[in-house]
């Protein structure tokens, strides 16, 4: 590309940029509705966009609060697996001493050494036992017998009793008779005879803090909660505390149900004490009948989602309405301006005197006239018209009485020419043109007789004349505007039958008959 062409590509560009943003200027300045409404579209999707993504982060937080849940589910899980692992391998070691027939021939105090002293003794645990086939005491960690007393129809008791193979189990809830009935869980494990058949138990038991404890330690957020449960339904501990009690079946509820048999999981549901949403994490704590939950509340998940984000959609409608704002504004002000433009721009065409259009008005729209009527091939006429005795007039009433005369007839010359595409124009002084676009001569001197007919009619004073009063005189011309001519020539023949008008007396039309061809 040569540099010439570089440039005319750059000026091309350039006035098509200065031209369709003219274009846009007048579309928003003629309909600022439009700018008004699309500004406010605009606002309105990118708030929407806003709110979405603010909404969508609301999902990420009830997912970070699951997260959350997971990890103090998993803490306290293995809290409790390590503690039950550790009674349970203790209690394995009571058990199976137990079973030894020499352990009971050793004096008391080594006896009470070689059973209980292996770590059972620990602030979470109350006292550790060897219980007979009875259910009596048959030797305590503590050194206490309860002489009399029967713990038979104890769960701990009978489960091992009926069956051989339970292993380690963790019993319901009782309040203990020799700790004033404080709540307490027992492990227990099976001690059998040389033969096989049922000895005794040996077991440890649980201060139920221990498992309220461990909810307590952690933040479960204002209105949150959290439980541990034995797989059979039994409660063993909760956040906030249940209506129906340590100890109390859930088995039955349908929260339940789920939690029982899935390994792990979440929902969301309203807690029957309080009635707060809350969104349950759950999980079995390996090797063990206990499952816990933890549930931070749905509203205190939703007070710092809504905390953190309060202030992204406080901008978002600020700035979306301070944008709407500015694109009204914008609109009103580019509106004023079109129409500031297009009064200056009438001014600009006016004759102040007459309020029709002036000479360059006229002489704009002729050129313009002439190549449609060329392209068109339709046919293009002019009026030229000149008051009579003007001079006298002027003379006689004075200049102002003569521009007082001069409005009113350019009010008749005005409605005379009624098409819209018609236009009359004060050329000078006390002439006046009349561009009538696809009219022929026929219709021009027909609009031109009744232009002159309405001024007569209207009786203007002018008395030092032989008709006494404003008469006018009009040279038509018409042509079809041939390929390469001008209108100069059309404006030239219109002037030359004016003449010819004044010359034939005044007060009348004149047209050169036939003269329908250029050069007229
Ligand atoms: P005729 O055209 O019939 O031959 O006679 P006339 O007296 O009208 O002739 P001419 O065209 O020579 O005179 C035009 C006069 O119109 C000259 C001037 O005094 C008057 N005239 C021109 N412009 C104005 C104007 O704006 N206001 C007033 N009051 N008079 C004007
Ligand atoms: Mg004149
Ligand atoms: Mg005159």
């Amino acid at each position: 590309m040569s540099n010439g062409q570089v440039l005319t590509l750059r000026y091309r560009s350039a006035r098509w940029f200065g031209g369709t943003r003219k274009w846009i200027a007048w579309t928003i300045g003629r309909h600022p509705l439009l700018a008004g409404l699309s500004g406010m579209l605009a606002a309105i999707v990118m708030a929407a966009l806003t709110f979405v993504a603010l909404y969508n982060s609301r999902e990420d937080e009830f997912r970070h609060a699951m997260d959350n849940s997971r990890n103090l589910v998993a803490i306290i899980s293995r809290d409790l697996a390590r503690n039950v692992a550790l009674y349970d391998l203790s209690l394995r070691g009571v058990a199976s001493d137990a079973e030894r027939p020499e352990t009971w021939t050793l004096s008391p105090y080594l006896r009470q050494r070689v059973l209980f002293d292996r770590g059972l003794g620990s602030p979470i645990s109350g006292d550790a036992y060897v219980l007979d086939a009875q259910g009596r005491v048959k030797a305590s960690k503590s050194g206490n017998t309860y002489p009399g007393l029967s713990f038979a129809d104890r769960d701990y008791f009978t489960v091992q009793q009926n069956n051989p193979s339970v292993g380690l189990y963790i019993s319901h809830p009782y309040p203990s008779q020799v700790r004033g009935g404080a709540l307490a869980v027992a492990l227990s494990r099976r001690i059998d005879t040389a033969q096989g058949a049922f000895d005794g138990i040996a077991l440890v038991s649980i201060r139920i803090e221990y498992f309220e404890h461990l909810l307590d330690n952690i933040d479960l957020g204002p209105n949150g909660g959290g439980f541990i449960v034995l797989d059979n339904g039994t409660l063993l501990a909760s956040r906030p505390p249940a209506r129906r009690g340590i100890g109390s079946n859930y088995a039955g509820t349908a929260n339940f149900a789920g939690i029982a048999n899935h390994p792990s999981g979440s929902f969301v549901s309203d807690g029957s004490l309080d009635g707060i949403s809350r969104l349950y994490t759950y999980a079995h704590v390996p090797g063990t009948p206990l499952i816990v939950g933890i549930a931070p509340a749905v509203e205190d998940v939703l007070t710092d989602w809504r905390k953190r984000n309060m202030l992204a959609g406080a901008m978002t409608v600020l700035f979306g309405g301070a944008y709407v704002i500015v694109a009204w504004l914008f609109a009103f002000a580019l509106r004023d301006k079109v129409r500031a433009e297009a009064e200056l721009q009438r001014i600009a065409e006016t004759d102040a005197l007459t309020g029709l259009s002036n000479r360059r008005a006229f002489d704009q729209r002729l050129a313009q006239e002439w190549l449609r009527s060329q392209r068109e091939q339709t046919p293009l006429s002019l009026l030229f018209i000149d008051i009579d005795h003007f001079k006298r007039l002027n003379d006689t009433y004075g200049h102002a009485a003569g521009d007082e005369v001069l409005a009113e007839v350019a009010a008749r010359i005005m409605s005379g020419t009624r098409r819209a595409v018609d236009l009359a124009a004060r050329y000078g002084g006390e002439e006046f043109a009349v561009v009538l676009p696809n009219t022929s001569l026929d219709g021009a001197v027909k609009v031109a007789e009744t232009i002159r007919e309405r001024i007569e009619a209207a009786g203007l004073a002018n008395k030092d004349t032989e008709r006494g009063h404003v008469t006018i005189s009009v040279g038509c011309a018409s042509c079809m505007p041939p390929g390469g001519g001008s209108a100069a020539a059309l404006l030239a023949a219109a002037d030359t039958q004016l003449y010819a008008a004044k010359a034939a007396g005044r007060n009348r039309v004149a047209w050169q008959p036939g003269a329908e061809q250029y050069p007229a």
